[in-house]
């Protein structure tokens, strides 16, 4: 191994997880949200993975992400813009063919300024607030919307969204709350498809509209706070560099935040907070060795972490044995739990200079369940 870890991707488990929400929310379709890199798994290695289960709408957070995925694209593929559209940014959006989600009446106005330069008709998604007070249109601007059509000239509005604040709690009240809204808001926009759920609101006992945003359950997370249906999708799988046995009282570690109780076997492991593993993993969180639990002792440092091993079995212990970060023992929830994180930011945070190892769809994933 080159790297500090090698990182696998099972794209088999992303597309049998697209096909879980797929089944979970028919006979509404599912977009696939590959935003900050496809969650960090990379939005070009699993957009496709997507497209190739029948997936229509993608969608990223920013233009430049937009820019960078257009052309692993293939024509006929919906390419949104969540965060919206940026002040001078509207030609450039609309060159590269993708559709931003109008968030605000600012934003409306300069895509149809836009659309009137170009003399052609522009496609947008329209947001609306139902109470997340992150973006969308605040019901102000929503009844000046309504109140005055023409502010939509030269705008063909493809969807009409707005995205839960508790989707993650099937049972927060604010999510019959904000679906409630978003009914009454749809109701006056009629014909327009209608998205409001992510990966969470997708295993609500409800309607889901006509689109789903799945994002976090594709890649692996728990969706939700109950147990975790989807398929991991990733493996971090690191090796020891080194071993050595210290006597109690001695220190470990930046800091020597760390002292032993005993003599100790510690191996150094060569992953660190550059790689993506939080720093505040240090005396909290661990690794597993030969299906044993070998807590981390010390602090993370940049390039490395320090277990307790004393546990293991000597046989599993030698410079280059395998050692388990994220996989079967150890699952991406447990390690953001761990770091008192989400698994959102475990993805989004993984490091540049793992060694990527992506398993291929083998198709298997694509048989559609039939229809009774
Ligand atoms: C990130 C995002 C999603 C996807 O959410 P997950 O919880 O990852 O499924 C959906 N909609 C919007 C507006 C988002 O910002």
């Amino acid at each position: 191994m080159i790297g500090g870890a090698r990182l696998t991707i099972d794209l088999e488990a992303l597309a049998a997880n697209y096909c879980l929400i797929r089944d979970a929310v028919a006979p509404a379709q599912v977009g696939g949200v590959v935003k900050a890199n496809g969650y960090g798994l990379g939005a070009s290695v699993v957009a496709p993975v997507l497209i190739a289960q029948g997936c229509r709408h993608i969608f990223v957070a920013v233009l430049g992400e937009a820019e960078a995925l257009a052309p692993d694209l293939p024509s006929g593929i919906n390419l949104y813009v969540l965060n919206g559209l940026m002040p001078g940014t509207e030609a450039h959006c609309a060159q590269l063919g993708a559709i931003p989600v109008l968030n605000s009446l600012d934003q409306i106005a300069r895509w149809s300024a836009q659309a009137a330069v170009l003399g052609r008709r522009l496609p947008a998604v329209l947001q609306v607030d139902t109470g997340m007070s992150r973006m969308g249109l605040p019901a102000d601007e929503l009844e000046s919307l309504l109140a005055d059509p023409a502010l939509l000239d030269g705008i063909e509005p493809k969807l009409l969204i707005s995205h839960l604040a508790c989707a993650d709690a099937a049972d927060d009240p604010a999510n019959t709350l904000q679906a409630g809204r978003f009914h009454e808001i749809a109701r006056r926009f009629p014909g327009l498809p209608l998205a409001l759920d992510n990966s969470g609101g997708a295993f609500h006992a409800r309607e889901h509209f006509d689109l789903v945003r799945a994002g976090i359950g594709l890649y692996g997370g728990a969706p939700h706070d109950g147990p975790n249906p989807m398929r991991p999708v990733i493996a971090l799988d690191a090796a020891i560099a080194q071993l050595r046995t210290i006597p109690a009282g001695a220190g470990v570690g930046y800091g020597l935040t760390f002292h032993t109780e005993r003599e100790t076997r510690i191996a150094t492991i060569p992953v660190g907070y550059a790689d993506g593993l939080p720093r505040c993993l240090g005396n909290k969180g661990a690794a597993w060795i030969a299906c044993v639990r070998a807590p981390i002792v010390g602090r993370v440092s940049m390039d490395s972490i320090t277990l307790d091993v004393t546990d293991v079995p000597e046989a599993a212990l030698y410079p280059g044995a395998p050692v388990e970060l994220i996989g079967p023992h150890q699952s991406l929830d447990q390690l953001a739990t761990d770091a008192g994180t989400i698994s959102y930011e475990i993805l989004t945070q993984l490091g540049r200079r793992y060694q990527r190892v992506l398993l291929p769809a083998t198709g298997a994933a694509t048989t559609r369940s039939i229809a009774p």
